[in-house]
């Protein structure tokens, strides 16, 4: 049995959305049809994506850095958005694990969404139908393309190699062995979803500020006679590394 599923090394993510522009250009003009876009160039925008990154800042001033947090479809093992379809629209294929939705049997209830915890489902409101990530399935079996092409779109782009592809039930697939080696963790396993997709954690980096350091010469809050209390606080490393 086979898992396929992504890797992906948040120390190297720089948030560039490569990943979610390529998805976006193979995805809507492969098998999973057009991704609707509303209002592209309105006030309020709004459209179906597959793969979004969030940018977090974490920590507290002057300890802050940015975190870039790639998040699509976690294809679970034990996935809570297919036993609560009514339809059957949406399942996980046997041979590989990947969740789908089938769009001719999907009814736009959105039962599925209330039911994945990552809140990776999006409804296109265009053709009424719920879509998610597809792993590319109709790229990573086509025997049209070389075969280092065959793999996830976002994976192909990514300039950082900071998304990997691969089946995680081999033990000896690249993917499996960064998940030993380096911390793979999975997202929210308490919710007893079993994510395919891992993260590979942030390694700890050392830097040390010197308190002059964070005082500008023309430092505009001295000027009004207003001094800030630094204080040593914890880092984002010490949030959200292992
Ligand atoms: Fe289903 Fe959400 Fe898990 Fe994807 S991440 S398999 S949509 S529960
Ligand atoms: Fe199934 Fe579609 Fe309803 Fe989701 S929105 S539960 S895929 S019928």
């Amino acid at each position: 049995m086979s898992q396929l599923a992504l890797v992906i090394d948040l120390n190297v993510c720089v948030g560039c959305h490569a990943c979610v522009t390529s998805c976006k250009e193979w995805n809507t003009s492969g098998t999973a049809g057009y991704m609707t876009d509303l209002n592209p160039y309105g006030a309020d925008p709004t459209g179906t994506f597959f793969n979004r990154v969030q940018t977090f800042e974490v920590g507290e001033y002057p300890n802050t850095e940015t975190l870039h947090f790639p998040k699509s479809c976690l294809h679970c093992e034990d996935a809570p958005c297919v036993p609560v379809c009514p339809t059957g629209a949406s399942y996980k294929r046997e041979e590989d694990g990947i969740v789908l939705v089938d769009y001719d049997k999907c009814i736009g209830c959105k039962y599925c969404s209330w039911a994945c915890p990552y809140g990776a489902r999006e409804f296109d409101e265009n053709q009424r139908v719920m879509k998610k990530c597809t792993l590319c399935v109709d790229r990573i079996y086509d025997e049209s393309l070389p075969e280092a092409e065959r793999k996830p779109a976002c994976v192909m782009s990514c300039p950082t190699s900071a998304r990997m592809f691969g089946d995680v039930k081999d033990p000896d697939s690249d993917v499996s062995v960064k998940i030993r080696e380096e911390g793979g963790y999975q997202l929210m396993p308490e919710w007893g979803t079993n994510p395919a997709n891992h993260y590979l954690p942030r390694r700890k980096t050392r830097m040390k500020i010197h308190e002059d350091e964070l005082v500008r010469a023309d430092n505009p809050l001295k000027k009004e006679g207003y001094e800030h209390d630094y204080e040593e606080g914890p880092t984002l490393d010490d949030v959200t590394s292992w």
